[in-house]
């Protein structure tokens, strides 16, 4: 993995591009995540925890702690979209939810991913 910049300024900026990481999976990194997953690094690049919940805008209560959810599903990301953990775990890709009712409401439709992986594939080297 490099961080250096490729020149591409602010290209796609918001979904991922002008700082260096791939988004997509070469083939034979996407045979080896077949057969065995990334680990996930989901909260390394976030903020602390934020007072209320992304989507319902409510605290945390006991039992129903916020945590870091995936718009694109890091699994199906890997699996069926082959885009790179990287790209998944950044946080562009996640929002802050209550771990129980709101975590799976920040994922994505299956048509919108679609359409954002369909963007990201035109826009990426
Ligand atoms: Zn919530």
């Amino acid at each position: 993995m490099t961080t250096a910049r490729d020149g591409r300024g602010n290209l796609g900026a918001g979904i991922g591009f002008g700082y260096g990481d791939r988004v997509f999976l070469t083939d034979s990194e996407h045979e080896t995540y077949l057969r065995r997953m990334p680990v996930r690094y989901a909260r390394r690049g976030l903020a602390g925890i934020p007072e209320v919940c992304h989507v319902c805008g409510e605290p945390a209560v006991d039992g129903n702690p916020l945590q870091a959810a995936h718009r694109v599903p890091f699994n199906a990301g890997v699996r069926r979209w082959r885009l790179t953990p990287t790209w998944l775990d950044r946080p562009g890709n996640l929002r802050w939810a209550h771990r129980q009712r709101c975590n799976r409401l920040v994922e994505l439709s299956e048509k919108d991913i679609e359409e954002l992986v369909e963007l990201l594939r035109r826009k990426s080297p």
